[in-house]
């Protein structure tokens, strides 16, 4: 009889340990290799692990092994390359090997057996597989005639509409984000015979009306060159230019010359808002196969890019976060565009940051990787400080805009609109005359962060958070925007009864209303979660914005990123000052971040534009060197700040952050784990607290956090993995919810 092969698993579990199996007669001369799909039994359950390695002996007994069910892939589906790059990972961010392994494959995989490549189904009108001159005659003719038939039928005729104005019909996620409830619309439509179906693959083929390139300026040529000559090797390279300095035309050309040594490039970019301009620019350059990934996609389409960049296929792959694990066979770029950008790091589960692996995986092949950024996060100009990354400048604004003014306004003792200056009103006038759009950003969404009593002083106060709720005018309801309870807004006070209830201070809602009573023939818009919840919306606002219709845009940061309005002249930034003295430390460098960003999007190549940052501290120090001397010379100062405080990236940190219902549980938890750490020698680590988060009680939950420092990632690492695999065996560790993060983004 043979012996019993055994494999070693990694199952998804918090437990930072893997399992071994014994794989079953009916697979027994089955081969199987690191990275294939198994079913295992898993207590009482039936989880999907991944096969690590098959070992000759395990140290558990044979008796006591359990069989796996099925080997669920013919072949891995994590490359050797992506193998390392989590194992790692799961190193260095302390985080269990099967899970991180769970996160790091397409979510599809999770429950789908079957690994083969899924078809994307979409949808078009029937004349549209017709020659593109036909359908321009007889668009719409055809097209009022239909809708005639759908009068009755409103969601019919409106996917009918939009797949008329889509020339290569739209597929479902294109029809998510257009429509609610368009499934039965499209059967129906499909019935009639009114709409074809296809099966598609996802790759975007490159257009063939090419776009050239501009002649390229000396420091741009200097970059690419110095790049390209160390193609062979791996070196962080960072790209450093404000807006509209030529940065996407450096990644085009170094994309071509890649593409043409047969190597496929990843970019990563920070929001999906970015991925459609860019994805344009960039199949109308590059003559390569391309796929997108972002969260807007569905789980089978997310999968479909994955599998086609993973086949190698796709040759370039665009996408956010996650698309740093996704597998490529012939790696030879990386670019990380917007490096500094938050949305790299994974706030929950497995907490990585995906600019720092993009650096690991390029190390682990020997290729170089590219940081871009208009304003480059304090850890990356540390790194060039001590020449670890090289940095190429782009100080000429390729296309020609003239810079923006910057000033600073005084609010002090002034008399406010809404949170607005006078003068500031009479900018907006201005810029509006002469046909400019300005831009509005606070960040702070809804009608007013509270609602006050005049009688009593009740306030809106959240029964499960510290915190206010904000009241929401359009719904007339109360929301937290951190446990996300929301009521009715009460006409009386809670407390006393009487009317005098006052909305105190303005967030983007009630600015909204307010500039749309003050400038009655502009159209103003308002961008933020709440006003693109609905699909389609954000798309639509976007558009307006675009094309001028909207002459004011009051916003939320979700307006700061990749869009560029071509009459921008005027940007307004309305809370400094909440920033400038906020809990969390990075939010001045957020800030400067944010100022410097727009003000490569204000001006027309013929009019300057113009930024106003409204402030009751405009002798700020940190705001005097951003203004006066530019965002290095902020970030210089900063970082001295940092080091002072014994802050990233002068010191390196990791949160031990815990959570309970039970207001002492989760101090005793900490305290406990305080007094495991003081059971060794752990020099030149430094622990601090338990501390209440800045917000100590959230969603009912009481919260705190353990600060742990050190000026070596050498020495910090190993104690951190010695400590946590220990705070899954305390006691304490039952009543609470808690989780590590290595380098975290905020301390909230
Ligand atoms: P960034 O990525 O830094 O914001 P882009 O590469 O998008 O900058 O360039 C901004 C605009 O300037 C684009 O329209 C681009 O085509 C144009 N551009 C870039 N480099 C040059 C150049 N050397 N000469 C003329 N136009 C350029
Ligand atoms: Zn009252
Ligand atoms: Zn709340």
């Amino acid at each position: 009889m043979p012996k019993d092969r055994i494999i070693k698993v990694a199952v998804p579990c918090p437990l930072y340990r893997t399992f071994d199996y014994r794989l079953p007669e009916t697979v027994f001369n089955q081969a199987v290799e690191a990275g294939m799909r198994v079913r295992v039994p898993f207590g009482r359950q039936k989880l999907i692990g991944f096969i690590l390695e098959e070992h000759r002996q395990s140290e558990l007994p044979e008796d006591k092994l359990r069989a796996i069910t099925t080997v669920l892939d013919p072949q891995s589906l994590i490359s050797h390359e992506i193998m390392e790059l989590v194992r790692w990972a799961a190193r260095y961010y302390v985080h269990p090997l099967g899970d991180a392994l769970q996160t790091a494959l397409p979510v599809y995989l999770r429950s789908n057996e079957d690994a083969s490549a899924p078809q994307i189904r979409s949808w078009h009108l029937p004349e549209q597989a017709a020659t593109a001159a036909s359908i321009e005659e007889t668009r719409d003719d055809t097209l009022e005639k239909t809708l005639a038939t759908l009068k009755r039928a409103p969601r019919q005729a409106e996917v009918y509409r939009l797949l008329a104005k889509a020339p290569h019909g739209l597929n479902e996620q294109a029809l998510n984000e257009r429509c609610d409830n368009w499934r039965p619309a499209v059967r129906a439509l499909l019935q009639k015979k009114l709409i074809t179906q296809q099966y598609r693959p996802v790759v975007l083929e490159p257009l063939t009306e090419k776009s050239q390139p501009p002649p390229l300026n000396p420091e741009q040529t200097d970059a690419i060159e110095a790049i390209a000559r160390q193609q062979d090797e791996h070196a962080v390279h960072v790209l450093s230019g404000i807006t509209g300095s030529g940065k996407t035309e450096v990644y085009l050309a170094l994309c071509e010359k890649v593409l043409a040594q047969g190597r496929q490039v990843l970019i990563l970019v920070p929001e999906i808002g970015l991925t459609p301009q860019l994805t344009q620019r960039f199949r109308q350059r590059l003559d390569a196969p391309l796929v997108v990934l972002h969260s807007g996609m569905s789980d089978r389409e997310r999968y479909a890019a994955w599998h086609a960049a993973a086949s190698g296929q796709a040759r370039l792959l665009i996408g956010t976060r996650s698309s740093i694990f996704t597998p490529m066979p012939e790696p030879g770029l990386i670019i990380v565009d917007e490096e500094h950008d938050g949305s790299y790091k994974q706030q929950d589960g497995f907490r990585y940051n995906a600019r720092d692996l993009a650096i690991v995986r390029a190390r682990n092949n020997q290729i170089p990787v590219l940081l871009g950024s208009a304003t480059p996060s304090l850890e990356t100009l540390n790194n060039i400080n001590e020449q670890r990354y090289q940095v190429h400048h782009l100080r000429q604004r390729a296309n020609k805009k003239p810079l923006p003014k910057i000033r600073l306004l005084n609010l002090c003792s002034l008399q406010l609109y809404e949170g607005m200056a006078s003068s500031l009103l009479d900018r907006i006038r201005i810029h509006l005359k002469q046909q400019g759009q300005v831009l509005l950003f606070i960040n702070r969404r809804g009608f007013s962060p509270l609602l006050m009593c005049h009688d009593c002083g009740w306030s809106s106060q959240c029964q499960r958070c510290d915190a206010h709720m904000t009241y929401h005018k359009r719904h007339n309801e109360l929301r937290c925007h951190h446990c996300g309870a929301q009521r009715p807004a009460p006409q009386n006070c809670e407390n006393c009864g009487s009317d005098s209830v006052l909305a105190i201070g303005a967030g983007t809602e009630r600015i909204e209303q307010f500039l749309q009573q003050y400038f009655p023939d502009t159209r103003v818009s308002r961008i933020d979660r709440d006003s693109t919840r609905a699909k389609g919306s954000l798309q639509e606002k976007l558009e307006q914005a675009h094309s001028g219709e909207s002459g004011i845009l009051v916003g939320t940061q979700m307006l700061a990123k990749g869009h560029d309005f071509p009459n921008l002249t005027l940007v307004c930034i309305l809370d400094t000052d909440q920033a400038l003295f906020s809990a969390d430390f990075r939010a001045a460098e957020h800030l400067a971040q944010l100022i410097t960003q727009v003000s490569g999007r204000a001006g027309r190549a013929e009019k300057p534009g113009e930024v106003l940052i409204q402030t009751h501290h405009p002798e700020h120090p940190l705001l005097q060197l951003l203004l006066h001397e530019g965002y290095e010379a902020f970030a210089r100062a900063a970082l001295e700040e940092r080091k002072t405080a014994g802050l990233p990236p002068a010191r390196h940190l990791a949160l031990l952050r815990c959570e309970s219902v039970d207001t002492q549980a989760a101090q005793a938890f900490l305290q406990q784990v305080v007094d495991l750490a003081e059971t060794i020698e752990h020099p030149d680590i430094d622990l601090f607290g338990p501390l209440p988060a800045p917000m100590e009680r959230r969603a009912g939950r009481y919260r705190y956090q353990l600060m742990l420092q050190s000026d070596q990632r050498k020495k910090l690492h190993p104690f951190l993995s010695w400590l946590a695999p220990q705070l899954q065996q305390m006691k304490s560790a039952r009543k609470v919810r808690w989780s590590l993060d290595v380098d975290p983004y905020d301390t909230f």
